[in-house]
């Protein structure tokens, strides 16, 4: 068993136990409901490809599919699982699931990757659907792909069923405001956490970790949402840039949409540091957008903000997160702060069900008016049970999905 997969099973056998639910119900849960397991020929090259099905209690299956050499089975079912407890944690009427291929899609040509996406939608069409499973992008897949995707799966069916999938491209019934969705929830996380705090009317710093799609729209929706928020500091995989007299995301030297960090106008004459430096950036809010494990039981006693955002999924370790909570640093957890891109995904599926398109305004205050009551949730449960964050979102997932 990976270590994905046994850190999320020993989190839930945790917090169910902690519940009173008994080990018999438990572990029944933590069984998946299907598992399609099966394999892709593209050319006389064999693809090994998964479609794990955790759990429908609360509606249709909801997750992403995941193209990376590294995929296998024991990992799609860990995020299959997390997918379950986030859209219950969420409140959403959706399910767990996840997807991937074992496939670097960087070695393919666009006609490979066109029969690999064809190959896995062909093979699932049977389980799948609008009120079955609605698989979305995820790693190294985007709208492109599920483009594909999409068009194989209603021909195998025989009917249009756009809703089947999301994160299509705006043309096939995409949603706008998806691509910022996930950043912008974490915003709305962390503005009503600074406002239960009363620390929202004051200037606070931000540090951020990534600056991928993620904290690139974080970063444009926290300017647009909190004048009193300033980023200090940015790192991608390269580098680490510190500007203590603020960064403005917005302007960059060849005015383009999307810069990297190096072509900001404030990062200029900033001498890069190392990526890991991030971490122990002097800021009051530090910002996890880049990958899973970046924060260990080797650098946590760096960390000198007072509230950690993780939007990345799982980037703090079971060794850094009790150190954390002993030093009083809040932590809002992955479950819910990243809970943007599925909450926008189920606004998308409710557009198509419905035949409409909403302008990005309404996708904004829809999401915010799903993931602003769940995040106060998870506080008011923490602070009754003086327990963490994720410890909250979990409890508050597993009742709706095991009572
Ligand atoms: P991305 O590939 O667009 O960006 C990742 C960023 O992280 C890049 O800037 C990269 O340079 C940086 N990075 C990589 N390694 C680093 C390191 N060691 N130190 C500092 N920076 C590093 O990815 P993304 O879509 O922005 O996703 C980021 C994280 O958020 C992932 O964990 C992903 O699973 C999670 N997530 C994404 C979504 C979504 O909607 N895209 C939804 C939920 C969760």
């Amino acid at each position: 068993m990976n270590t994905m997969l046994a850190t999320a099973q020993a989190s839930i056998r945790q917090a169910a136990k902690d519940l009173g639910y008994d080990d018999a119900k438990i572990e029944a849960f933590l069984q998946p409901e299907h598992e399609h397991v099966f394999e892709i020929n593209v050319g006389g090259k064999i693809y090994p490809a998964y479609r794990i099905q955790h759990n429908s209690k609360l509606g249709p299956y909801k997750g992403g599919i995941r193209f990376h050499p590294n995929v296998n089975q024991d990992e799609v079912q860990a995020l299959s699982t997390l997918m379950s407890l986030k859209t219950a944690a969420a409140n959403l009427p959706l399910g767990g699931g996840k997807g991937g291929v074992a496939v670097d899609p960087k070695a393919l040509t666009p006609a490979e990757l066109e029969q690999v996406a064809r190959g896995y939608a062909h093979y699932l069409a049977p389980y799948v659907g609008s009120d079955k499973d609605i698989p979305a992008p995820d790693v190294n897949t985007n709208g492109q792909i599920i483009n594909w995707m999409l068009d194989e799966y209603e021909a195998v069916v025989g009917k249009k069923d756009p809703g089947a999938f999301t994160g299509k491209s705006m043309d096939t019934g995409g949603s706008e405001g998806r691509e910022a969705a996930t950043g912008r929830g974490g915003v709305y996380v962390l503005i009503e956490y600074l406002k239960r705090k009363h620390l929202l009317d004051q200037p606070f710093t931000v540090a951020l970790q990534g600056f991928g799609n993620v904290g690139y729209f974080f970063a444009t929706a926290l300017r647009q949402e909190c004048p009193n928020a300033k980023i200090i500091a940015i790192a991608n995989s390269k580098h680490t840039w510190v500007n203590p007299a603020g960064i403005d995301v917005t302007k960059n030297i060849d005015g383009v949409d999307y810069p990297r960090p190096e072509e900001l106008n404030d990062l200029q004459n900033v001498e890069a540091l190392v990526p890991g430096a991030i971490i122990g950036v002097q800021a009051d809010v530090l910002v996890l957008a880049a990958l899973e494990d970046a924060v260990t039981g080797a650098n946590v006693a760096q960390i000198q903000a007072h509230t950690i955002l993780e939007l990345a999924n799982g980037p703090i370790d079971q060794e850094a997160e009790p150190v954390l909570h002993d030093k009083n640093i809040a932590v809002l957890p992955d479950v819910i702060a990243n809970a943007g891109g599925v909450i926008v995904s189920y606004l998308e599926w409710v557009q198509n069900t419905k035949g409409e398109h909403w302008p990005e305004d309404l996708v904004n205050t829809r999401l915010a008016e799903l993931i602003v009551p769940a995040a106060h949730h998870m506080f008011k449960r923490a602070e009754e049970k003086s327990i963490p964050y994720k410890q909250a979102a979990f409890e508050l997932a597993l009742e709706r999905l095991l009572s």
